[in-house]
């Protein structure tokens, strides 16, 4: 649970992104005790949150990294995470985001297409390098529980797909500068039915049969991240149960000997840890609503606007004991989606008062904009206090 030092945030610029590191350092904890148990490797997904404290304190707990760019494998390097830990996703690979992961034997490229292998394999020809490459299949496990092979695959932008599948890996075979490591799979975010990583587990143990009919062992299995937070009520439950998380995988997943479980783990590392706190400007008596106007807006977090994600409005400044009253709590940018709730039951607000929107810290500062030629948001870190 966080506490707010609402009275130091007085002398503070708002609005900031403000980062509870114990938090940060409990979830760490547990999820590196949970997941040791069965000796799986995770993968921080600095997409989430590049933040430079945030990373130093996830490096200092020893997780690889997953990167989808070449900016994002830069930053795991600066900030000393170990290229044997970093795998590199995504669909839209530039030369050099390839060859920057060649120069640096990074861990792992997780292919999506064809196309891609072939550039793969090129240009570690071209470097003198021999790159581990595996396949990132999308297994649509949510959308269809038939047997693998009947369903379509073939829509999704990401990964390749069951019916390339064969053709990319007879492809492989003649490549010499490509070494197969195994397989890749992530499914979607925000998941908080377990049930969803119960099917991806029976889908993976149906396509390790697969590849090894094909004299392919998949040596490591990759299950990507997407495990969920409580945006609802993140003060009682800051931690995502990480221990039923794990020990589906433990469960259902049938891993062969001398086969390696990975892990790509973002917002549920990293999205309670982080709070966006404002000012409230005004409060404007509408036609039908009640507004209560924020100094932060869309541009200090992108969510809700982009996706009508929910964050917790909490106030900082009344007395629990303060009348409610409903308010649409809104931004101050030219845009009627910067807004961030209808229709919100909040303790009366004034002029001046903070409030919190909680659970920013996957998805919030690394999409900050400068729209509306605004000023970033500074951060603050509750071990400063
Ligand atoms: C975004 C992403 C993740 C992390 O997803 P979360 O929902 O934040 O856990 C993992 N792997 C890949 C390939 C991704 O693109």
């Amino acid at each position: 649970m966080t506490n707010f030092p609402t009275e130091k945030f007085k002398e503070l610029k708002t609005p900031f992104y403000y980062y509870d590191m114990s938090l940060l350092e409990d979830t760490l904890s547990l999820v590196k005790k949970e997941s040791e148990k069965y000796d799986f490797h995770v993968h921080y997904a600095i997409k989430a949150n590049a933040n430079d404290r945030v990373l130093e304190k996830i490096r200092s707990k020893g997780f690889g990294i997953d990167c989808v760019s070449g900016y994002e494998i830069q930053k795991a390097l600066e900030v000393g995470f170990s290229p044997d830990g970093i795998v590199f996703a995504g669909v839209g690979k530039a030369d050099w985001e390839i060859e920057l992961g060649l120069k640096h034997d990074i861990y792992c490229f997780n292919v999506e297409s064809l196309p891609e292998l072939e550039i793969i394999n090129e240009l570690a020809a071209k470097n003198g390098k021999k790159a581990r490459v595996a396949f990132r299949i999308n297994p649509n496990v949510q959308a269809d529980t038939h047997h693998y092979i009947t369903t379509g695959l073939d829509e999704n932008k990401f990964g390749i797909s069951m019916p390339d599948l064969e053709s990319v890996l007879d492809r492989m075979k003649e490549l010499e500068n490509v070494q197969f490591e195994g397989m890749h799979f992530h499914i979607g975010s925000q998941i908080t039915d377990l049930d969803n990583f119960k099917d991806l587990c029976t889908r993976v143990n149906e396509l390790q049969e697969w590849f090894i009919s094909r004299q392919l062992f998949p040596k490591v299995i990759n299950v990507g991240g997407g495990f969920g937070i409580d945006y609802d009520d993140p003060q009682n439950n800051p931690i995502s149960d990480f221990a039923s998380y794990f020990k589906v995988f433990k469960d259902f997943l049938k891993l062969k000997a001398g086969q390696e479980l990975h892990f790509e783990l973002g917002r549920s590392v990293v999205g309670q840890a982080g709070n966006v706190i404002s000012r409230v400007l005004y409060v404007k008596e509408g036609v039908k609503t009640r507004f209560a106007i924020i100094d932060a807006g869309m541009t200090d977090l992108i969510r809700p606007a982009l996706y009508q994600a929910k964050h917790k409005i909490e106030s900082l400044s009344a007395s629990s004991d303060a009348k409610k009253v409903r308010y649409d709590v809104v931004g101050p940018i030219c845009e009627s989606s910067d807004s961030f709730g209808k229709a919100i039951d909040l303790p009366e607000l004034k002029r001046g008062d903070f409030v919190a929107l909680r659970s920013a810290g996957a998805y919030g500062e690394v999409m900050v904009s400068r729209y509306n030629l605004r000023e970033e948001p500074q951060a603050f870190y509750s071990d400063d206090f």
